[in-house]
């Protein structure tokens, strides 16, 4: 067992916690405040047993010196303050003077937000690259580290690897709920076990596909990636999304596990991908050249309902239609409801599935929604996650 935030005598101590604020941010509005809100039980526990606080997080990717405006942190120590009821001090760098005063000030229960932690990336990725000056840098600024950001726990970073290489460290309750709730598809899950796969591409889930597949007990394919299986299997693809490079892969998938892998036999096709087109809805074998297929059809509904009325736990990742337009939305409107209609344990996990599951208002039936992407999707892999495994064991 990980130790956690519980495990430290906080009082008085400098306690850098490391947050996801990777908010979407337009014109210094937060548009989705999600990570905001799931980051408050930590923060709050932190303050009320009198810790003094310093937050950091990145934001975006920050590549060129323009990016630095778009990505600043500002906004968010504004309403962070105002869901903490306390003011959230903004610090507008990452290191230097100004920094070390404020730190030097504080008193307990005071807050901090140091500035987005990848600007450091503009001198040589020293965040993402995990440079080791800095996180030492870093950690010099407290007493006590705690990572509290599931979204970069499978990442190497100064901010969560770097500084919790020099620190007395924990995890948070965020990433403690993370890690309960995902270990229930790791250790011994409930059986019938099926997974629904969909998104964009294949190879965003090479790995998911062939650890999974020896898990879970079927894997139902929509989505983008449905395609490259498809045309592997022998079918007429149309337009349709394909990697020509990842046919071999789903053919010797396709070959070894034809009882597990269940496709689409319907699909809603048009020829260009927007609001408003003329769709139809095609047997797999009826695609024409110049269509797409863009949303699973009613019957592929119907046959993967079948595998999940009984299911005792399901995982879903990726939409299995352009979901963002109206006209291709059914399919992972209709999954969400069909899932959500069972007596299983049902996780979602994605940034696309999970801003699916809100914008189609099924957030409160579902079991859980992984608040990181990538990383519930290494977690599920077992994979190594640098900066989760060099948290001390109680
Ligand atoms: P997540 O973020 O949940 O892991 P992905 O990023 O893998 O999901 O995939 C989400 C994207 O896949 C969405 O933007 C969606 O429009 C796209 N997508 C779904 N079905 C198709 C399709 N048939 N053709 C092209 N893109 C698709
Ligand atoms: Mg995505």
């Amino acid at each position: 067992m990980k130790k956690t935030i519980k495990d430290y005598d906080l009082s008085g101590k400098k306690v850098i916690i490391r947050c996801d604020f990777n908010v979407p941010i337009e014109n210094g509005i937060i548009k989705d405040e999600s990570r905001l809100k799931a980051s408050l039980k930590t923060i709050r526990y932190a303050r009320k047993n009198n810790a003094k606080v310093i937050l950091l997080s990145h934001l975006g990717r920050v590549q060129m010196e323009e990016d630095k405006q778009k990505y600043t942190l500002k906004p968010v120590a504004e309403r962070l303050g105002n869901l903490l009821r306390k003011k959230v001090k903004f610090i507008a760098q990452t290191r230097g003077e100004e920094l070390e005063n404020a730190i030097n000030t504080m008193k307990d229960r005071d807050v901090i937000l140091i500035e987005n932690t990848r600007f450091e990336d503009l001198d040589g990725k020293k965040e993402s690259g995990n440079d080791k000056e800095l996180g030492k840098y870093w950690a010099s600024l407290g007493d006590i580290f705690i990572n509290d950001a599931f979204g970069t726990i499978h990442r190497s970073h100064a901010s969560n690897l770097g500084i919790a290489s020099n620190l007395p460290n924990g995890i948070g309750f965020l990433v403690e709920t993370e890690i309960k709730k995902l270990q229930k598809l790791t250790h011994k899950p409930k059986k019938p076990y099926t997974i629904i796969l969909g998104g964009a591409k294949v190879s965003d889930k090479i790995g998911v596909i062939s650890n999974l597949i020896t898990k879970a007990d079927y894997i139902l394919i929509g989505g983008g990636m449905a395609f490259t299986f498809l045309k592997a299997a022998g079918f007429n693809i149309g337009s349709s999304i394909c990697e020509k490079e990842k046919l071999s892969f789903c053919k010797e998938m396709l070959d070894k596990y034809q009882d597990k892998l269940i496709l689409p036999i319907d699909v809603i096709t048009a020829t260009e991908m927007k609001e408003n087109v003329q769709t139809h809805e095609r047997f797999i074998n009826e695609i024409e050249e110049d269509e797409m297929g863009l949303d699973i059809g009613q019957k592929t509904i119907e046959v993967f309902k079948q595998y999940l009325d009984d299911c005792k736990t399901i995982f879903w990742n990726g939409p299995v239609g352009c979901f963002e337009i109206e006209e291709f939305s059914n399919g992972t409107k209709e999954l969400l409801n069909i899932i959500t209609s069972t007596k299983a344990y049902t996780l979602v996990g994605g940034g696309d599935t999970a801003r699916a599951a809100v914008t189609f208002n099924y957030q409160d039936k579902i079991s859980h929604i992984s608040t990181g992407g990538g990383a519930s999707l290494a977690f599920l892999e077992e994979v190594s996650l640098p900066a989760l495994d060099i948290i001390d064991e109680k």
